[in-house]
C-alpha cells in the first residue's frame, strides 16, 4: 500500500502518531491525539477544521514551538527522514528559517516594523547562506520580484508600514523563501486580506511551491482556500484527523459526517458536494472531549458504538488498508466507513 498520497515520492515531512498535551490545573489536556500524515516535495497539504481542531498546534509542534505547559507527549516528526521532534532548542532554531519557512496570518508578526524590509531580508539571507552582503541584497531584490513586488529595487528600502496588507504578506513569503527551505508552514496566510488579494496570495504560494519543489502545509479554516491551493486535504476535528485524501475526492465525495458538513459550508463548492449537511453544535473544549468518536454529540449518523469506541486513527500503516476506498489515499476515521465498500 502506498503510505503517502497517490504517486508521492519520499516525504519531506512525516508526522506519525503525534500527541501534544497541555498540563493545566484541570489536568492534562490532549490537544493532538494520534495525528499522522506526510507531505511530499512540491505538494501542498491543506489542513482544515474549525477553531480548536488542532491545526495550528500541529504546525507549532512541527516547528518546535510547543512551549510549556505544552509538550509533545508521543509520536515523532521527521524532516527528510531525520527526527526533529527531539532536537535541542538551539538545533531546532537553526532548522526554523533555514529548512522550514513560516508564513503567518498577520505579516506584522513576522516583520519588524522598525527595520526596512530589505534589511530584514538581507539579514535572513546572510544568516542562512554564505552570500556576501552585496550578493544577499541582489538576492533579496530577486526574491521581492519573484513574489510580485513592483519596483523591487526601490521598495526594498521601504518600511513594512509603507506596504499594503497584500504586499506585506508577499514580503513575508519572500522572507520565508530566503533560505530556500524544504518545507513551509503557512498558517491562515490569507485570512487578514481582502478576497481579491487572497486569491493572488494563494496563487503565489501554489506557483512557488510547484516551481521550487517546496512542500507546504497550509493551515486554514477556509475550505475554499484549500480547494484552490492544496493537492491533498486533512480534515481535523478535536485534535484528530477525521479524513484525509486528494482534495478533489474529499471535496466531491466527503466520507466523514463532519467533512460533509464542512463541504456544505463552502458556497462555491456546495453544488459539487454530494449532500449538504449543516453541523449543529460546536467543537468540544479540550477538557470536554467526549468518549468514543469526538464528533458523536454532533453527528446525525451516530450509532451506539460511536459513544464508547473511538474510530481507529488514520495512520500511515498497512493495517489501515481496509480504509482505502473511493480513491487511493482517501481515508476516513469513522465507524460507518469501515464497512466493506
Ligand atoms: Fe458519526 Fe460515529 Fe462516524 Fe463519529 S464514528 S463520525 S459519531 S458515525
Amino acid at each position: 500500500m502506498n503510505l503517502q498520497g497517490p504517486g508521492m515520492a519520499e516525504p519531506v515531512i512525516s508526522v506519525r502518531d503525534l500527541v501534544v498535551e497541555f498540563v493545566t490545573r484541570r489536568g492534562v489536556l490532549r490537544a493532538i491525539d494520534g495525528v499522522s500524515f506526510e507531505i511530499a516535495k512540491g505538494e501542498v497539504l491543506g489542513v482544515v477544521g474549525e477553531s480548536g481542531a488542532g491545526k495550528s498546534v500541529t504546525g507549532a509542534a512541527i516547528i518546535g514551538l510547543i512551549e510549556p505547559p505544552g509538550r509533545i507527549a508521543g509520536g515523532e516528526i521527521r524532516l527528510e527522514g531525520a527526527r526533529i521532534d527531539n532536537l535541542p532548542a538551539e538545533a531546532m532554531r537553526r532548522i526554523r528559517g533555514r529548512r522550514i519557512g513560516m508564513i503567518f496570518q498577520d505579516p506584522l508578526t513576522s516583520l519588524n516594523p522598525l527595520y526596512r524590509v530589505g534589511d530584514q531580508l538581507v539579514e535572513t539571507i546572510l544568516t542562512h547562506t554564505g552570500l556576501s552582503p552585496r550578493a544577499a541584497r541582489a538576492r533579496a531584490i530577486d526574491l521581492l520580484a519573484e513574489v510580485g513586488i513592483p519596483a523591487p529595487e526601490r521598495r526594498i528600502d521601504g518600511y513594512p508600514h509603507e506596504f499594503s496588507g497584500g504586499m506585506r504578506q508577499r514580503v513575508v513569503i519572500a522572507l520565508a523563501l530566503c533560505a530556500e527551505p524544504d518545507f513551509i508552514i503557512a498558517d491562515e496566510p490569507t485570512t487578514a486580506l481582502d478576497v481579491s488579494v487572497q486569491a493572488q496570495i494563494i496563487a503565489l504560494i501554489r506557483r512557488l511551491c510547484r516551481e521550487r519543489g517546496t512542500a507546504v502545509m497550509l493551515v486554514t479554516h477556509d475550505m475554499g482556500v484549500i480547494a484552490e491551493t492544496a493537492d491533498r486535504v486533512a480534515v481535523m476535528y478535536a485534535g484528530r484527523i477525521a479524513e484525509i485524501g486528494p482534495v478533489r475526492d474529499v471535496v466531491k465525495h466527503p466520507l466523514h459526517p463532519y467533512a460533509k458538513g464542512l463541504m456544505g459550508a463552502i458556497p462555491t463548492l456546495a453544488s459539487e458536494a454530494e449532500e449538504l449537511v449543516q453541523i449543529p453544535g460546536a467543537m468540544p473544549r479540550l477538557d470536554r472531549i467526549p468518549p468514543g468518536c469526538a464528533f458523536n454529540p454532533r453527528c446525525a449518523l451516530a450509532i451506539a458504538r460511536c459513544r464508547t469506541e473511538r474510530p481507529e486513527p488514520i495512520a500511515p500503516h498497512p493495517a489501515i488498508a481496509r480504509r482505502e476506498h473511493v480513491e487511493p489515499g482517501h481515508r476516513v476515521a469513522c465507524h460507518l466507513a469501515e464497512a466493506p465498500q
